[in-house]
């Protein structure tokens, strides 16, 4: 295979990866391409694969047959299994994993180079590798953690004490060290300190493993979107760092993409909660507790309920309506039935319109996603800044599963774990209607004043069975 294709050849297969790998993140620019972009990513990905294995005679083709069924099964059943509202920790998942990966595939390149060249390595590769190790075990350990915290396994609060930017700093100078050391020994320190570079790399990624945790931990859940995809943004350095190592261009290319794309998402999810990103690592929000005495001067004797009955004779009357969907819609499954009341409102009428916050749910773009599932026309999902000027002409805003992207203390308590964060101001239409099953909090773990304003009413109940009741009563009144 080598003969057959040469380095020329290699490298334009490496090209058509790439301008696959282009083309697909093009096509997922659109919620109406996106699937195509995935499987167009991917096909890039295995083309760059199968080169590289056959090329180098790395495996033996049955062997890279044999992992692939495997894997692909693997990957096919997590998919196939993995509940929507999960998938969040399953990109955090993989995103460790592909840290990890570049991590341990840069210490394997400097084994190797070390044991051949009785301890040194380029120091080219060394730096390479060295950033490599420290973002891709930052990214391992630092993705499980987040992936922890959304699945509940670890707690949600920012675990806070004293002197952990002192801790934090002196894993990274450790790691940072380990690397130079790495590098430059043992041709400048030769005589003094004897030894190879591989025990260097090992230090390397033990402090930056511990690095990963420290840093997660003491970031709040309702920061964890920014976390996730800062995260994926490093594995995809990582692996930009591991084709450095292997002076492999696919990889370089891959990662670089990954790298900038998972940067620009940070960006943006930054900008949705108005945060700066030095603020979301060490700002240590999220922490805030309310007391119950708190909850209950918010809440007691201004809870106003209301029944599916009511809810569509409100229906009946508004000429525009705005439906804003949550995490809860995800929970309850609920996306078929607001689909369906989105439209015979529309049939009726009835100027109507989703509301979507850009963090609702727990992955970017998720509601998006769920609507999208359920044929809702795409010119009907309206983003938070445009929705937002429109909610004083609207008569009925239907919340269904959401609770911090519409919480009011966002704009009115700096002291809030969501103090900064645009959010939609649903209070400011005609009435409210707010669909979830109690007066529990959202992710953030606040309440939320929405609940006892004069023209809010809670319609109790889970997502799915209020929609379908409000969708039946609608079609028995028209
Ligand atoms: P929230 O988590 O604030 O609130 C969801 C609400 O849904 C809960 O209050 C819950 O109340 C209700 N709910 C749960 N199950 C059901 C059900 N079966 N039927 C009806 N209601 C239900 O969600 P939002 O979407 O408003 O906000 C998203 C939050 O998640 C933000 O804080 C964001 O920062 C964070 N986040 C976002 C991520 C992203 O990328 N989008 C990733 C990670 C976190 P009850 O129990 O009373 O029913």
């Amino acid at each position: 295979m080598v003969e057959l294709l040469g380095d020329t050849g290699l490298s334009l297969v490496y090209l058509v990866a790439a301008i696959l790998f282009i083309q697909g993140l093009r096509d997922m620019t659109h919620p109406r391409t996106a699937v195509r972009g995935n499987l167009t990513s991917a096909a890039g990905m295995f083309v760059a694969v199968a080169a590289t294995v056959i090329a180098f005679e790395i495996l033996d083709p049955a062997i890279l047959l044999a992992g692939l069924v495997v894997g692909g099964a693997i990957g096919t059943v997590l998919a196939v299994k993995v509940q929507m509202t999960e998938m969040p920790q399953l990109v955090g998942f993989f995103n460790g994993m592909g840290g990890g990966a570049s991590a341990l595939v840069a210490g394997a390149e400097v084994v190797q180079l070390g044991s051949a060249n009785g301890g040194a390595i380029p120091a080219e590769v060394g730096v390479a590798a060295a950033a490599s190790g420290i973002i891709g075990a930052v990214t391992f350990t630092g993705s499980l953690v987040a992936a922890g915290k959304l699945h509940g396994l670890v707690t949600g609060s920012a675990i806070r004490y004293t002197g952990e930017h002192v801790v934090k700093a002196a894993l990274l100078a450790i790691a940072v060290a380990s690397g130079l050391y790495m590098i430059v020994q043992p041709d400048v320190l030769a005589g003094v300190l004897q030894g190879s570079a591989v025990p260097s790399f090992w230090l390397l990624l033990v402090a930056a493993s511990v690095l990963g945790v420290t840093l997660v931990i003491s970031i709040g859940g309702a920061d964890m979107p920014v976390v996730i995809a800062l995260l994926n943004a490093y594995s995809g350095l990582a692996a930009a760092g591991t084709g450095f190592v292997l002076g492999n261009s696919a990889l370089i290319i891959a990662g670089t993409l990954v790298g900038a794309a998972g940067m620009i998402l940070t960006v943006i999810m930054c900008e949705s909660m108005n945060r700066s990103l030095t603020n979301v690592l060490f700002g240590g929000f999220g922490e805030a507790g309310t007391s119950d005495d708190e909850v209950d001067e918010i809440y007691e004797g201004n809870i106003t309920e209301t029944s599916p009955t009511e809810v569509e004779m409100l229906l009946d009357t508004a000429s525009r309506v705005v439906i804003v969907p949550g995490y809860g819609m995800a929970v309850a499954q609920a996306q078929h039935a607001v689909a369906e009341l989105s439209e015979l409102l529309a049939e009726n009428d009835v100027d109507v319109e989703f509301g979507i916050h850009p963090v609702a749910g727990r992955m970017p773009g998720h509601m998006n996603v769920l609507l999208a599932e359920a044929d809702v026309p795409y010119d009907r999902m309206t983003e938070l800044e445009e929705v937002n000027p429109t909610f004083a002409q609207t008569d009925v805003v239907f919340v269904i599963g959401a609770n911090d992207v519409v919480n009011p203390l966002a704009n009115t308590d700096d002291s809030s774990p969501i103090a900064g964060m645009p959010v939609l101001n649903v209070a400011e239409a005609g009435t409210v209607v707010v669909n979830k099953r109690s007066l529990s909090p959202g992710f953030s773990g606040i309440p939320n004043p929405l609940f006892a304003e004069d023209n809010c009413l809670m319609l109790f109940g889970d997502g799915q069975e209020m929609a379908q009741e409000v969708v039946g009563e609608y079609k028995e009144s028209h």
